[in-house]
């Protein structure tokens, strides 16, 4: 086939619906990932607290696109473009090969985001970041690791710091893992241990702004608010994480009077940055980025002054408005990058300007738990819950996860189950040094 090269760089909730939108079209995908999966990243907090396990919210990007004949799928990392010469830089292949470049006639860039640690990488290691399947395996390791180590533990002080939960950011990942990890304490494993009280577990969730999911309204936040601390959650408000280590988590008031909080588990779930290739699309591009590192691009999703070059999601701003790191705007650019690749190819006029379609804002708490605002809608408990579990069954990729989760639901909600309980790594370590993803 000699059709029209179109390179796209991650397949995550963007890239995927971009090169599904090319089904058909006489174009030739290459989609370029540094994993062999997509992640339905919305639902990892579930494996990092055992509800669910990893090969259910995760699918092989081959198997995706097994039917799609005119793509193809490369496991490496883009590591750099040459926006003159059309191509991009791979990183080490599987072989071990280095130094591979790929031409392209159209680049599209949906490389996503990861948290960031307010220039404080040396806390990641103490705090995991739940954006990778790496990263929920990890935490969930940790989690069940201080069951365990509270249940061997004969010193009471030491036994309530393995204890002792922080979460820290009270977006929804941060309130969906602190009500997790409070209802695994307080629910799923109470009956598992004999000496370690888990019902004595304390979950704290830091949060510097002055409510709960400062992206809903405020009536939602405080209900969020309520559903938490029904849970067994402490909300810290207006408090400020200064400092992580292996043993304790430094916790600064509005006052800037810091206590030192003594916690052996810790999960970061606050703020977003891009990841390494978004800094050099824009450096090659001269694109300009904001303090997120979102790269500028034109209402068409391109890079200013060259329509050959997409970008979309998470990695991106449009002039100057950041649209919400959210599934469901990657996934509509995703779609409205396709169809102007299609459009040109067809010599039709392809839309100027990417409008996104709010359909509404959904956050989980917990059990039977959630709130939910759509339009000017404004759902919470029970009702929001159920919205939840099936919107999040119907957007899953592949039939197969779909069953599996919904069967796996059905049985937790039950038995007041997890199925997926497992530590994996050899042994606990929580001052085990986790990379910076790049
Ligand atoms: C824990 C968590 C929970 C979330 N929950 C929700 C939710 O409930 N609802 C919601 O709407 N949104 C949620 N989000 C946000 C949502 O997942 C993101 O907005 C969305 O994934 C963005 O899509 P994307 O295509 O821009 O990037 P991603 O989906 O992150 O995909 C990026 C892809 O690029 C690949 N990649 C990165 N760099 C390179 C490189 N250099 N070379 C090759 N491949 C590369 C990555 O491996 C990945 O596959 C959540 C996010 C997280 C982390």
């Amino acid at each position: 086939m000699n059709g029209h090269r179109v390179v796209v760089i991650g397949g995550g909730f963007g890239g995927l619906q971009t090169v599904r939108a090319l089904r058909g079209a006489p174009v030739e995908v290459t989609l370029v990932d540094r994993q062999n999966f997509h992640l339905f990243q919305p639902l990892a907090y579930q494996v990092a607290t055992g509800a669910l396990s990893a090969a259910e919210v995760a699918s092989p990007l081959r198997a995706v696109f097994k039917r799609q004949r005119n793509v193809e799928v490369v496991l490496a990392e883009a590591v750099g473009v040459d926006i003159d010469k059309r191509e991009v830089q791979l990183g080490v292949l599987p072989t071990g090969e280095e130094g591979r470049t790929l031409p392209y006639d159209t680049l599209v860039a949906a490389t996503g985001s990861r948290y960031s640690y307010f220039g404080h990488d040396d806390w990641r290691p103490f705090a995991p970041e739940l954006k990778s399947l790496a990263g929920a395996l990890d935490i969930r390791d940790r989690i069940l690791g201080a069951f365990e180590a509270a249940e061997v533990e004969p010193d009471a002080q030491r036994r309530s710091a393995w204890l002792t939960f922080v979460v820290v950011g009270a977006g929804p990942t941060g309130v969906e893992m602190a009500g997790q990890i409070a209802e695994l304490a307080r629910d799923t494993v109470r009956r598992d241990f004999r000496a370690a009280d888990t019902r004595q577990a304390r979950v704290l969730l830091v949060e510097t702004a002055d409510r709960v999911l400062t992206g809903f309204t405020p009536s939602l936040s405080r209900r969020a608010y309520k559903a938490l601390e029904s849970l067994g959650v402490t909300p810290l408000l207006g408090r400020t994480v200064v400092a992580v280590g292996p043993e304790s988590v430094s916790i600064a008031d509005a006052d800037e009077t810091v206590d030192e909080v003594p916690a052996r588990t810790a999960v970061w779930a606050a703020g977003v940055t891009t990841t390494g290739f978004a800094g050099r699309l824009a450096a090659a591009t001269g694109a300009a980025t904001d303090r997120a590192g979102r790269v500028t691009v034109d209402p068409q999703l391109t890079l200013p002054g060259h329509p050959e070059v997409f970008a979309l999601g998470d990695m991106i701003r449009i002039g100057d408005t950041a649209l919400p790191g959210l599934a469901p705007v990657a996934m509509q650019q995703g779609r409205f990058v396709g169809r102007v690749i299609r459009d040109r190819l067809a010599g039709r006029t392809p839309p100027t300007a990417f409008h996104y379609h709010d359909k509404g804002n959904l956050a989980t708490i917990g059990r039977s738990r959630a709130v939910a605002e759509i339009g000017p809608l404004r759902i919470s408990g029970f009702p929001a819950w159920a919205l939840w579990l099936g919107v999040h069954i119907v957007y899953l990729i592949g039939f197969q996860n779909r069953l599996l989760v919904l069967l796996r639901w059905s049985f937790s909600f039950l038995t007041h189950g997890r199925g997926a309980r497992l530590i994996t790594a050899p042994t606990q370590t929580h001052q085990s040094v986790a990379q910076p993803p790049p």
